[in-house]
């Protein structure tokens, strides 16, 4: 015991550290449901933290097909989807997404972390080059990590720079045969802004690279449908790889790859979450089945989404807060100082509203904030209430007058 204490004390410093800067994770245990409200620590309060974008997580249809799933195939597949883990239910998903991305095919994973740590790796390796938006995700960035490929990172949608990077790297640095591979988030999580796909898809053709958008947040938010980027800007056909989660709006867990069928055929033999690590489970894809045929039938969801997300954002600009560049359901309200975002969430908490302090290193020093997320689930009373206890906290703590 004791040589553990030594061996390990460096942990436990580094803890107490982070400790007494406040930075350590406080728990936060969910006793019910997802919805508008839930209860958190014991209480009920108003939910603006998920990505619950259509309240899917707990839609009724959903929850029967994942119990009819499990009566007919049991709970987990015990295998990987190359060995025993691929039901007709998989198959069926990949079919269903395919054809609500409107792409040729879908290989689906058990993330869409999974989708990203599969994708880069197996599509660049030594002597390639790819060009990053900075602020990309997490995955994207372990991703490249994993595909020991050199990483460019480009200033956030800056597509002059970008192109001067591109230029000063190709072709003179880097040999004929190598790949070139783009790669940007779709919705940037902490701002909510939005992708330049259009120029990326256009800088993408001129030096042909592969272009990759990760759709995490633009899935069941932007597009027809909640179809997402790409049919946003209607650029079906000229993004090559769509990364997708169904951990956010489709409500339940899970990431894929919609994209060219030898894209997707490459992937199956050369992806090693897809080869390693064992299949979704069975009432988790029978959930996502039930949730993309929901969306394909009816935008209803999405419009209120939107319709609460403008009428969340008008109001709570009226009142004098700041909330950056977002366009799209993801609300940053900026405060500054992490102290003070920290002490911000907790009285919106203890006045029941559940939003989270963003800050560094999630976002640059200074510019901490609480991030609003707006769901399809709330109720325009919900959003009055949370614009009230805004607006009261904001003028106790000096943000507004
Ligand atoms: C959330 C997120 C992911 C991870 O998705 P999971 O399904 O939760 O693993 C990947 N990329 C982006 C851009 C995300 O926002």
């Amino acid at each position: 015991m004791k040589t553990q204490a030594t061996k390990l004390n460096w942990l436990s410093e580094n803890l107490k550290e982070l400790g007494s800067k406040g930075l350590l994770i406080q728990k936060r245990v969910i006793e019910s449901p997802m919805g508008a409200k839930i209860k958190v620590n014991g209480k009920w309060v108003l939910n603006f933290c998920s990505n619950n974008y259509l309240g899917l997580a707990n839609n009724p249809l959903l929850k029967k097909a994942a119990k009819k799933a499990i009566d007919k195939y049991g709970i987990g597949p015990t295998a990987v989807r190359t060995i025993a883990g691929t039901t007709k239910l998989h198959l069926k998903l990949e079919e269903e997404l395919a054809k609500f991305k409107k792409t040729e095919a879908v290989i689906t994973f058990q993330s869409g972390f999974m989708a990203n740590l599969a994708t880069i790796p197996a599509l660049v390796g030594e002597g390639d080059i790819i060009f990053s938006d900075e602020l990309n995700h997490a995955s994207i960035i372990d991703a490249c990590r994993l595909s020991k490929v050199e990483v460019v990172r480009y200033n956030h949608t800056d597509t002059k720079d970008l192109e001067n990077k591109i230029k000063s790297k190709l072709p003179l640095n880097i040999p004929l045969k190598s790949k070139t591979l783009i790669v940007t988030d779709g919705v940037f999580s902490m701002d909510g802004d939005i992708s330049p796909l259009p120029e990326l898809v256009k800088l993408s053709e001129k030096y042909n690279a592969i272009l990759m958008v990760d759709d995490a947040h633009g899935e069941g938010v932007l597009g027809k449908n909640g179809r997402g980027i790409v049919d946003h800007f209607n650029l079906h056909g000229k993004v090559d790889i769509e990364i997708g989660t169904m951990s956010k709006a489709i409500g339940v867990v899970g990431g894929y790859v919609a994209g060219e069928k030898v894209i997707i055929d490459w992937l199956r033999l050369r992806a090693r979450p897809f080869l390693f690590s064992s299949a979704m489970t069975i009432p988790d894809v029978a959930a996502c089945i039930s949730a993309v045929k929901i969306l394909q039938k009816s935008d209803k969801q999405v419009l209120k989404l939107w319709d609460n997300t403008k009428y969340f954002k008008e109001k709570i600009k009226g009142l004098g807060f700041d909330i950056g560049k977002s366009k799209t359901p993801i609300v940053p309200v900026m405060l500054g100082e992490v102290k003070l975002a920290q002490e911000f969430s907790k009285r919106l908490f203890e006045n029941g509203i559940f939003a989270m302090a963003i800050g560094y290193p999630t976002v640059p020093e200074g510019s901490a904030r609480i991030r609003v997320m707006m769901s399809a689930a709330h109720s325009k009373n919900d959003l009055d209430k949370a614009l009230e206890v805004f607006s009261n906290v904001g003028k106790k703590l000096g943000v507004i007058s």
